[in-house]
């Protein structure tokens, strides 16, 4: 298990250290931003979609660890979903993190399951799910105001 842990830290570290599809999208269909007064995480997330697929997803921002890699590792999973994949990723995503069996939905998490040791420190669940809370807000038409955590 520790060696599971491990490889999960390395992982974040990873994402943290080079987030993967970080900065400003040109066009953009919506935009969001999400903040976490608790950490100081913000972070800014930008979607393209083509019809009801989602051809591009970046963000930028500044935040902790986790919340870096979390946004990070969202933006490499949901690239190329359909909106209702997204959807589906997403309601499985929130479910890990708050321990809500109920809404898990069978989705399979991938490489975002190293974010589940989050889940063990109740503080830091609000950094992992930030930027995907903003994505939701992305995928509403995004923008008006700042998703807060709070
Ligand atoms: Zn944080």
């Amino acid at each position: 298990m520790s060696d599971l842990r491990d490889l999960y830290q390395q992982v974040i570290l990873d994402h943290y250290r080079a987030p993967r599809n970080f900065g400003p999208l040109e066009p953009v269909s919506a935009c969001a931003e999400g903040y976490n007064p608790l950490c100081g995480d913000k972070v800014k997330v930008y979607l393209r979609t083509d019809g009801e697929r989602i051809e591009g997803l970046t963000f930028e921002g500044v935040g902790c660890a986790i919340s870096t890699a979390s946004a990070s590792l969202m933006t490499e999973a949901v690239r190329g979903l359909e909106r209702s994949e997204a959807e589906a990723l997403l309601a499985s995503f929130l479910a890990l993190m708050t321990g809500d069996g109920e809404a898990a939905n069978g989705v399979p998490l991938g490489k975002l399951e190293v974010l589940s040791g989050v889940k063990d420190y109740p503080v830091r669940i609000k950094c992992a799910t930030l930027a995907w809370h903003a994505l939701r807000a992305a995928l509403e038409g995004g923008d008006a105001e700042a998703v807060s955590t709070e």
